[in-house]
């Protein structure tokens, strides 16, 4: 398996988990952007938001909350960002669908 955060999500290459389910696993970015920075990725391997279609609704609605409920766990009350970068132009560089989870500190708009 040639997917890094597939291999992550079956344990092959260690990480620090957050929250898992049935649906998705949490854990922390290793090269973290701001105090909490935490990766929440669908155990079923999408190559990103841009391969993703209307039968896709509920799991995406359910990383959604997850980041909520993680935000609120680490007590993230003056907010945060969750984030997808999507392709080349969004800066994504793992090819497996994730939300980012960034927060602990202000955050700037627009990003680079
Ligand atoms: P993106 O650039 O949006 O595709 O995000 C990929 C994220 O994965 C980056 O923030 C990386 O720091 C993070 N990352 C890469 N390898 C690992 C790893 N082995 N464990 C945890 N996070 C990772
Ligand atoms: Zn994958």
């Amino acid at each position: 398996m040639s997917c890094l955060f597939c291999q992550i999500i079956d344990g092959s290459i260690p990480s620090t988990a957050v929250y898992q389910d049935e649906q998705c696993y949490a854990f922390a970015d290793i090269n973290p952007q701001a105090p909490v920075h935490i990766l929440i990725v669908p155990r079923v391997h999408i190559a990103s938001l841009a391969q993703t279609g209307p039968e896709d609704t509920a799991m995406l609605g359910h990383l959604m909350a997850v980041s909520a409920e993680i935000a609120r766990s680490k007590g993230l009350g003056a907010g945060y960002r969750v984030v997808a970068n999507t392709g080349s132009d969004g800066g994504q560089t793992v090819g497996h669908l994730h939300l980012h989870l960034l927060g602990g500190r202000g955050l700037g708009w627009p990003p680079g």
